[in-house]
């Protein structure tokens, strides 16, 4: 009943704006528009729903995906870093369409003496060489990197023709590939290991002081490209910076190194007898039992031993990975190896670390905790982790593979480390392992919306950041971090929804930005209970499969009853930002004598205030008619009220009925072009807080300005607009009334400091 009262209070308010528009409209017409609403739905941004991608973002019931299976056979030449393969590769076309040819990624060729790369880059001369960039700049002869591919065979050794077009290979099908048939074929190729920290990459090897190798080797085997019916197949070129999109299947993979060597990769090892020592292989057994601490399977003294030592002699890794979509590895003789079993909901996970003794210190106390960390936070968000182990390597990058990851983090000579150091390491290690969910299990195109990826896994990633070390890691940092790169000049910033290799700010664009649109929406818009439903959705929907931004955007609204369009239309369409700010606010108090402003609105409606019901009206404090008597007068005066009152309530009613005593009418500006949640702090006089959430689809009528009436029995004393800085509100100096100003005091403080 409250709410009638009310409503008949803010009656004269309201109609005299509705007057006011009707007016304008009797001007000369105008011209039209489209729709520039932004809640308008993103009908005609998002591709039209059909049988594989439905309209409520779940894969249909005619989804198809191809697979393809690899044997693989290694050698690793540690005297020369060359690595020497051969492959057999069995293709399932499981589309409904008939294939002439095959594209193969040859990623490699990248580094290739003929590749184009550098030729695309536009960049002047530097101010300053050191000598080793120098020679490397203008007098070394260029890197002679790129596959060296021996033949591409059928299976009956026969040549199959082929086409290398930079980083893609067109196979030629002798015989067309009718659906649900599958191709079997082979090729041996080998390449020269380029060193990943002087030619830079996200794989190679790195050469240590002591003269030792330690490899970190991905892209190293010529790989099928993706064929789906949303892109046909996925050939644009790898220029080195927006990743990978890799169909699913199975590795068997036998890699030879170095008898010294230690190695781990995708995959489980098959032969654990062969490659380990008795003793090795015991702790190998005992760490599948070790789930508080992790143990060591290579010891630090064996690992000493083995970098001291040299041999010809060498050993056979096998490994076997089902359902994956890529294949890497790590050795070098300088690793130790350690495990912890980690219990996901009654299944063991193996959780491995492998470091040289310049990690040591940092490594064993945080790098497989970590690992263990990220598979049960991220398990809790998404699904449970279905491979049986995730390994973590110590190298000077950051990247991610199927159940193995390569991350940055050493210490000095001493062992020591900053806490930079340590946070930076604990931060890579999290993100990189996560990267097993996004992409390499909820498989996106990540040659096509590196976000998908890189803003899935980096918003996952400070949920577990923060369930591991909550002093190191706090959530208040988000999404205030992403202020900055916000409010950058828009002639360097790109929508989200852009293809990575085209974009400035690669980090913020693909990384930050999307992350921090996610964490938005989880703590302001939709709130956890619907966002993580809604989330876990999306990633129990797409396990396994090829999701595109639509499946997300749609499976986030299908799984919450939340029209989210206006969100993703601003957040991942535009590089706009959000600025809300308090234009003003307006004191009000009732009265039952009729007011100007009343009088003319009834005037120009052809009344007298005579001929209407008997009405309350609203005075502003800064109009002239707010007079000391009004000021005086409490609410619960007014005659015409209290016979209102007294004929429509009960007496139970009545006497929880309190009038209030003060009237506030905001104004909220939104310089901003996003539209946002307001979230508003009032601040009363006797100290006390209240907090009120206004929904972003206030801004539907207004995308300026909006007003709100916001009646109160304490009088406010402050008022503050996103007082927790939740929304990436790119400009605070509006978000508080009254405006704070300096006292000359402060002023003058302020002034000697800077003396
Ligand atoms: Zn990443």
């Amino acid at each position: 009943m409250k709410k009638v009262f009310l409503t008949l209070l803010a009656f004269a308010i309201v109609s005299t704006t509705f007057f006011a528009q009707e007016v304008e409209q009797k001007s000369a017409p105008q011209k039209g528009h489209y729709n520039k609403s932004k809640f308008q739905q993103l009908k005609q941004e998002l591709p039209t729903p059909n049988k594989q991608h439905t309209a409520s973002g779940a894969p249909g019931h005619e989804y198809t995906q191809q697979q393809v299976d690899y044997k693989i056979n290694l050698i690793l030449d540690d005297e020369n870093q060359k690595l020497f393969g051969e492959e057999t590769i069995t293709y399932h076309n499981n589309s409904k369409d008939v294939l002439d040819y095959l594209w193969v990624q040859l990623d490699q060729n990248m580094r290739a003496a003929d590749s184009k790369r550098p030729d695309i880059s536009s960049r002047g001369f530097s101010s300053r060489y050191t000598a080793s960039n120098f020679t490397k700049s203008f007098i070394e002869k260029p890197f002679d990197g790129g596959f060296k591919i021996e033949y591409v065979n059928d299976a009956n050794g026969n040549a199959i023709d082929h086409v290398i077009n930079q980083t893609m290979m067109r196979i030629n099908l002798p015989k067309p590939l009718a659906s649900g048939e599958k191709f079997v074929f082979n090729i041996k190729w080998w390449y020269n290991i380029n060193n990943y920290i002087e030619q830079r990459g996200r794989s190679g090897f790195e050469k240590f002081s002591d003269g030792n190798m330690a490899y970190a080797i991905a892209q190293f085997f010529p790989r099928l490209a993706v064929y789906n019916n949303v892109e046909g197949w996925q050939n644009m070129q790898f220029w080195g910076r927006s990743e990978f999109a890799l169909e699913f299947g199975n590795y068997n993979v036998s890699i030879t190194t170095p008898k010294d060597f230690t190695l781990n990769g995708t995959g489980v090892l098959q032969n654990p007898k062969d490659v380990l020592t008795k003793k090795q292989y015991k702790r190998y057994l005992d760490a599948q039992k070790s789930y508080d601490n992790p143990v060591f399977i290579v010891t630090p003294e064996e690992a000493l031993k083995a970098k001291n030592g040299r041999t010809n002699e060498t050993k056979t890794w096998n490994l076997y990975a089902e359902n994956v979509r890529d294949f890497a590895f790590a050795t070098s003789k300088k690793y130790m190896w350690d495990a912890m079993a980690v219990d996901l909901n009654g299944k063991t996970v193996m959780a491995y670390s492998l470091y040289p003794e310049e990690g040591k210190t940092l490594w064993e106390e945080h790098s497989t905790r970590v690992v263990a960390n990220t598979l049960k936070v991220y398990s809790e968000y998404t699904f449970d982790y279905p491979y049986p182990q995730a390994t973590s390597v110590n190298v000077q990058m950051g990247m991610e593979y199927p159940m193995i990851c390569f991350n940055f983090g050493r210490t000095g000579p001493d062992g020591k480390y900053s806490e930079r150091t340590k946070r930076g390491m604990i931060s890579v290690v999290t993100h990189e392992v996560g990267h097993n969910f996004f992409p390499m299990i909820v498989n996106s195109d990540e040659r096509q919306w590196t976000w998908m990826d890189e803003g899935l896994d980096s918003f996952v990633q400070i949920l577990a950041l923060y369930k591991y070390n909550s002093e190191l890691f706090p959530m208040t940092r988000y999404p205030k971090n992403i202020v900055g790169y916000m409010k950058g000049d828009q002639s360097r910033l790109s929508p989200i929804m852009s293809q990575g290799d085209n974009v400035f700010n690669f980090g913020s664009n693909a990384y930050g930005k999307p992350a921090a649109g996610l964490f938005i929406l989880r703590q302001t818009i939709m709130g956890p209970e619907l966002f993580d439903h809604a989330f876990r959705t999306y990633a129990r929907r797409w396990k396994f499969k090829h999701p595109t931004p639509a499946d997300l955007f749609r499976t986030m609204e299908d799984a919450s009853a939340m029209d989210l369009d206006w969100f993703w239309r601003g957040w991942f369409y535009t590089t706009g930002n959000n600025d809300i700010g308090i234009k003003e606010v307006k004191k009000y108090h009732i009265t039952d004598k009729p007011t100007e402003q009343a009088k003319n609105l009834a005037k120009r409606y052809g009344f007298t205030l005579d001929q209407l019901p008997p009405s309350l009206f609203l005075v502003s404090e800064d109009s002239e008619e707010f007079t000391d008597d009004l000021k005086n007068k409490k609410a619960e005066d007014y005659s015409i009220l209290n016979e209102y009152i007294k004929n429509n309530f009960s007496s139970e009613e009545k006497s929880i009925l309190k009038a209030p005593n003060y009237f506030y009418e905001l104004k909220f500006e939104k310089p901003g072009d996003l539209v946002m949640p307001i979230i508003v702090e009032f601040e009363y006089e006797d100290g006390t807080k209240e907090r009120k959430q206004y929904p972003a689809q206030i801004w539907r009528l207004n995308d300026k300005e909006v007003t709100k009436v916001f009646p109160s029995n304490k009088a406010i004393r402050k008022i503050t607009v996103d007082p927790d800085e939740q929304t990436a509100d790119v400009d605070l100096s509006n978000n508080s009334w009254p405006k704070i100003k300096e006292t000359k005091f402060e002023k003058f403080k302020k002034n000697q400091i800077k003396g």
